[in-house]
């Protein structure tokens, strides 16, 4: 069982986010302020820290510079969408990770676990798989085409993990809605369509691989072998 931090001011999301760790076995301290989470983050140990940035009396960002003095809990950041500073300065200031508001849960559980892991300080093995010169790192969230850095969006990254994690399995519109979006999304399964595009323009275009295939009236599959 695992200590968890929550600093969010938006009581929803802190409710949401909290039910959810328990539900996977965690115990969980929230807080709704800046101040109030720098005291409990210095006071109390705790195996991770879910931080917002944009908090009231002390902002998130003034908190992990202030608990970094004392302490290295690792801290994964709640940023604004496309707040570009607030990751970077996040990170410079000794954040662990960072998630883009809003965010599916389950991809949240997914980095919380790979924070945790870390923290269990057992010298984890890289955790990658590679498929036709495509090779996906999970624990360092980083796709490489033939050795260059490809830069995807969070939905991009989930997409092709659980393409490569099935690879030939044809996986359904629906099913990998489930894994890019949250069990909670609502709205069109044609989402999965405009990440998939977005992904053969950066992966399949560029490098003029065949990556992805359609089924047609089914979905779509990763298929390891060259055919
Ligand atoms: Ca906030």
């Amino acid at each position: 069982m695992s200590k968890v931090l929550i600093v969010e001011d938006e009581v929803k999301i802190a409710r949401f986010v909290e039910l959810e760790l328990i539900h996977e076995g965690n115990e969980v301290v929230k807080a709704f302020d800046g101040r109030s989470g720098l005291e409990l983050a210095l006071e109390k140990d705790f195996d991770l820290i879910l931080l917002d940035v944009m908090l009231p009396k002390l902002n998130g960002l003034e908190v992990l510079r202030r608990l970094r003095l004392e302490k290295e809990t690792p801290v994964i950041l709640l940023t604004a969408r496309d707040a570009v500073m607030d990751k970077v300065s996040g990170l410079d200031a000794g954040a662990d990770d960072y998630i883009t508001k809003p965010f599916a849960i389950e991809e949240l559980l997914a980095r919380i676990r790979v924070a945790l892991k870390k923290r269990g300080g057992s010298p984890v093995a890289n955790n990658f798989m590679e498929i036709k010169g495509v090779r996906l790192d999970e624990d360092r969230h980083e796709v490489t085409v033939q050795g260059n850095s490809v830069v995807l969006t969070n939905r991009e990254f989930e997409l092709l993990k659980a393409l490569m994690k099935n690879k030939n399995i044809v996986l359904d519109r629906d099913k990998l809605m489930n894994d890019v979006c949250g069990y909670d999304y609502v709205g069109e399964t044609n989402i999965i369509d405009v990440y998939v595009r977005y992904l053969r323009t950066k992966i399949d275009d560029r490098y003029g691989i065949k990556l992805i295939s359609t089924v047609r009236g089914v979905g779509y599959v990763i298929k390891d072998n060259v055919s």
